[in-house]
């Protein structure tokens, strides 16, 4: 494992555990609030972090960052990190999409149970178990005047609100008094009004240069099945109000989140004070800290763009392998190890930045390289015919060879067991590997030279077979007896390289899916770009290659360093023993325009 770099959140959390600033609080709540603390923070000393995904869609490759960064400050620091459903927004959620966030972050490596005094508790919340503590904060803040119903349209209400450099005008149901908003607050909550006809605004200051400070509103009148709690409620809290709540209740100590909450933090602040001098929240209360959001070159990150491309027949669907979802880089080869050590590597700063997209497939590499077992594939076949094979091996005759399924095992590990394949008259050779009138520096097969077919004998070239239209159709070359790889004296004749092979006897026939970046370019929907004229239509071509048995023999997303070709995985949903399927995750090296 790679040192882990310091940053400012790892500054503050280290100063809160020496000082024990964050020490959690004891929740004034009572049980049926849903709240898990009700008795008290358990561990009062822990540092508590939260991964809160609105189920709305997806996780793509920024929530990974926001999943490593919560889950790994947590488990770095002996702390908990809760595993929260932010649901308080009934349209736009499902079922489908909590099991999908839940499957994609254990898989990430991340799990919400915590061990203490022997006891192992779940931290897996849903926001809207809080719906009842909710609304009774609601009616607190109107009981104590810092809140009201405004009955205001939402284009007088955005008119009033003012802008950056005009203060807001007061709405006339300001300065209505408790007594009847609280009123008008419950014949919302008990379906007297229609969708829309109002809503529950806090009291602040309709001049305060922070426009979110401008009396945000609080609740909202929608009447929609919630996937948690049904149709018991026709009113929902809003986004701001219920996050700062969510967090108090469940004793979060750093509360991370991306820049553009960054302006939201004076309300969050307000909010969590005026709850706790009302004596529903005890203190001290959770501390909000910004981070600046992943943004990857070739990538788009909106759940809302990326839904556009599954639903325009763009990609297969959620999880194609193009996709930077997390079910889409799982199913491209992935492993949650790489996608760690990318975010590790990214770190987390406070300034927006673009990071690029090689960073994610050298992680890839740096991964897989010691782990992937290597195989031989051929992607552009040509036969290559062993004219003297015959005479010198004799007829049909196959030669069992072997290699290594890694090059290098650490030690006191015991290697894999070898690759074993043969070799015959006839094998599959890359196009590339045979030139008729090599260029200058070429070392592979042309008239006349020798190479070694690796880990079986060395080949002379002879000359080739060509078709009506010049293409060739074979390449001929014998066999140079005696110089088997691995046997006495196979290094007598000097060759000056060894081209990759596949046995046209135990080859087989693969799909292989060479992807390629979804975007040619690299901000695919900066400045409002219509990013789907930057698609790449290049970015997935199929081909049938020949592969040696052990790859055929591969389990689905089993992952391999195809020698000279990169690594790839057998594709989870379509490769089976007999009927190989793989994707290219990615090529050996950076070659990204070249
Ligand atoms: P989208 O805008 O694509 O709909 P979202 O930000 O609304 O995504 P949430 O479900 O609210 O999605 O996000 C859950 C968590 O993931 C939040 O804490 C959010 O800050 C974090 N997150 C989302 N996108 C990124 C990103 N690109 N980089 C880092 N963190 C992110
Ligand atoms: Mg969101
Ligand atoms: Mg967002």
């Amino acid at each position: 494992p790679e040192h882990k770099t310091s940053n400012f959140l790892r500054a503050i959390i280290e100063r809160d555990l020496e000082q024990g600033s964050h020490a959690s609080r004891r929740w004034a709540g009572t049980p049926g609030d849903g709240a898990h603390h009700a008795a008290g923070d358990p561990d009062p000393a822990k540092i508590r972090t939260r991964f809160p995904p609105e189920p709305n869609g997806y996780l793509h490759v920024g929530h990974a960052k926001s999943i490593c960064l919560n889950f790994g400050l947590a488990r770095d620091y002996g702390g908990v990190c809760h595993m929260r459903f932010d649901d308080t927004n009934p349209e736009k959620e499902e079922k489908e999409y909590v099991d999908s966030i839940l499957d994609a972050v254990q898989w990430l490596g991340f799990g919400w149970d915590s061990s203490f005094g022997g006891k192992t508790e779940s931290h897996l919340y849903y926001a809207s178990d809080y719906f009842d503590f909710m609304y009774r904060a609601a009616e607190a803040l109107v009981q104590a005047g810092l809140a009201y119903v405004d009955e205001q349209t939402p284009e007088q209400m955005r008119a009033n609100r003012g802008d950056f450099t005009t203060p807001g005008t007061d709405s006339p149901f300001r300065s209505r008094t408790p007594a009847e908003n609280l009123a008008r607050f419950r014949e919302m909550r008990d379906g007297q009004h229609a969708d829309g006809a109002m809503v529950l605004r806090a009291k602040i200051d309709m001049a305060s240069p922070n426009i979110n400070l401008r009396d945000p509103a609080i609740y909202r009148i929608r009447r929609a099945t919630h996937h948690n709690t049904g149709d018991r409620w026709c009113i929902y809290p809003m986004y701001t109000f219920a996050h700062p709540i969510e967090d108090a209740l469940e004793n979060i100590t750093h509360s991370i989140c991306t820049l553009e909450f960054e302006d939201q933090r004076p309300f969050y602040d307000w909010l969590l004070d005026k709850l706790a001098e009302l004596r529903l929240l005890a203190r001290p209360l959770p501390r909000q800290y910004e981070f600046a959001r992943l943004n990857l070159t070739y990538v788009i990150t909106s759940k809302r763009k990326l839904a556009q491309l599954v639903n325009d027949g763009h990609v297969s669907g959620w999880d194609d392998p193009r996709m930077p979802t997390i079910v889409g880089l799982r199913r491209r080869g992935y492993t949650p190890e790489s996608i760690q050590l990318f975010a590790e590597r990214i770190g987390v700063t406070k300034a927006d930045s673009w990071i690029d997209y090689s960073t994610l497939e050298i992680a890839l590499r740096d991964d897989l390289e010691s782990k992937a077992h290597r195989g031989m594939a051929v992607l552009d076949p040509v036969k290559l015919v062993l004219t003297n094979w015959d005479e010198v091996m004799g007829a049909g005759h196959l030669e069992p060879c072997a290699l290594p399924a890694l090059p290098h095992v650490a030690e006191g590990q015991t290697p894999p067991p070898a690759r074993e394949f043969t070799i015959g008259r006839e094998v599959w050779i890359e196009r590339e590997d045979f030139a008729e009138v090599p260029p200058k520096g070429y070392k592979r097969l042309f008239p006349g030279n020798k190479v070694r077919l690796k880990g079986g004998f060395v080949v002379e070239c002879t000359g080739c077979e060509k078709d009506a239209e010049g293409r060739v159709t074979a390449v001929l070359a014998t066999v140079v007896p005696d110089t088997k790889s691995g046997t006495p004296g196979a290094d007598a004749v000097k060759v000056k390289a060894a081209i990759t092979w596949v046995g046209v006897a135990d080859g087989v026939a693969a799909e292989v899916r060479l992807y390629d970046r979804l975007f040619s370019d690299a901000h695919p929907d900066a400045g409002g770009r219509d990013f789907k004229a930057s698609l790449n239509l290049d970015s997935c071509r199929v081909i049938t290659a020949y592969v040696e048995p052990s790859l055929a023999q591969a389990a689905p997303d089993q992952k391999f360093q195809f020698e000279r070709h990169g690594y790839f995985v057998a594709d989870r949903q379509d490769h089976a023993p007999g009927r190989p399927v793989f994707n290219r995750i990615t090529g050996l090296k950076d070659s990204w325009g070249k």
